[in-house]
């Protein structure tokens, strides 16, 4: 079967907001890597984050609707947008209007948000209700997506909702944006050691296949030096010898406004390029998004 042809311009794409009618934690969106509707729960509402990338489009001005993380109600959320989803009401949206029954195909659940899905401490719990969510509304197929930088990869329930995933369609998308700490430290302004997050990249694709999600920009007009971006090869190149499992990395740039002017977008015969090198120097399979 063809791939959907789904648009950059289309509001549903342009427009990631995670506020949708009057849900708190669970938010929709289409998307070019899910290849359709993805459902996103956001589990940093307090927006939270132990990252502080500079193109983050978080909107941490905005006063956060609430801080906690209700699972009872991310639970009963998930189940009516799901309905709302296979019922076709969403499609009637004038958001996703360009989409249309696109809509009524739920591609994955994904755990996102506001800042990094694994710094909540019940995150096997927030697994297991997008399990039940997924058996009763009879979806086998679709999966179960962790959009992460990694940081909490290394912890214990952390470890045990990642095993639930990789029993239910679970898909790890883990940020890799740098090849030294130094432009780690510019990009992620993380206080967590870039060591440690290449270590849980290691520990967590030796158990199962990852998609690695590099970003890519122009800091100060200027894109990654040709040095960083052979020292990102030979991160890549470390992670496979190890044992890693790298089922594809996919590039891409800033698409909206960063918080800081001096991150800018990359063109994409930049984007291209890099992929290549990376391509060529790795043997990893590399898509590029826009
Ligand atoms: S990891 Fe994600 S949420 Fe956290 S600062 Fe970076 S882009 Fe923002």
């Amino acid at each position: 079967m063809s791939e959907p042809s789904i648009e950059n311009h289309w509001r549903s794409v342009r427009d990631h907001s995670r506020s949708f009618w009057d849900f708190t934690y669970v938010y929709p969106v289409v998307s070019r890597r899910s290849k359709g509707l993805s459902i996103g729960i956001n589990l940093n509402p307090d927006k939270v984050c132990n990252f502080d990338c500079i193109y983050c489009e978080v909107d941490r001005v905005t006063p956060p609707k609430t801080k906690a993380v209700n699972l009872l109600q991310i639970r009963a959320e998930l189940a009516a947008m799901v309905q709302l989803a296979q019922s076709g009401q969403l499609a009637q949206d004038p958001k996703f209007s360009e989409a249309g029954d696109l809509t009524r195909n739920v591609r994955d659940i994904a755990f996102s948000g506001d800042g990094e899905p694994t710094m909540v401490d019940n995150f096997d719990e927030c697994i297991q209700v997008a399990v039940d969510v997924k058996r009763a509304a009879n979806l086998p197929s679709t999966k179960i997506v962790l959009i992460t930088d990694a940081a909490g990869l290394d912890k214990a329930r952390v470890r045990t909702g990642l095993l639930l995933m990789d029993a239910h369609q679970g898909e790890i998308w883990a940020k890799l944006d740098a090849g030294t700490p130094e432009y780690y430290a510019t990009v992620n302004r993380s206080h967590i050691r870039f060591e440690r997050i290449l270590a849980n990249l290691e520990l967590t694709a030796r158990e199962r296949p990852i998609i690695i999600q590099s970003l890519f920009l122009r800091i100060h007009g200027e894109p990654m030096p040709t040095s960083e971006l052979q020292a990102y090869c030979q991160r890549i190149q470390a992670l496979l010898a190890a044992g890693a499992k790298i089922q594809e990395i996919h590039l891409y740039t800033v698409a909206r406004p960063t918080p800081v002017a001096w991150a800018t977008r990359l063109d994409r015969a930049t984007l291209d390029s890099m992929a290549s090198v990376i391509r060529e120097s790795t043997g990893a399979k590399v898509a590029v998004f826009e």
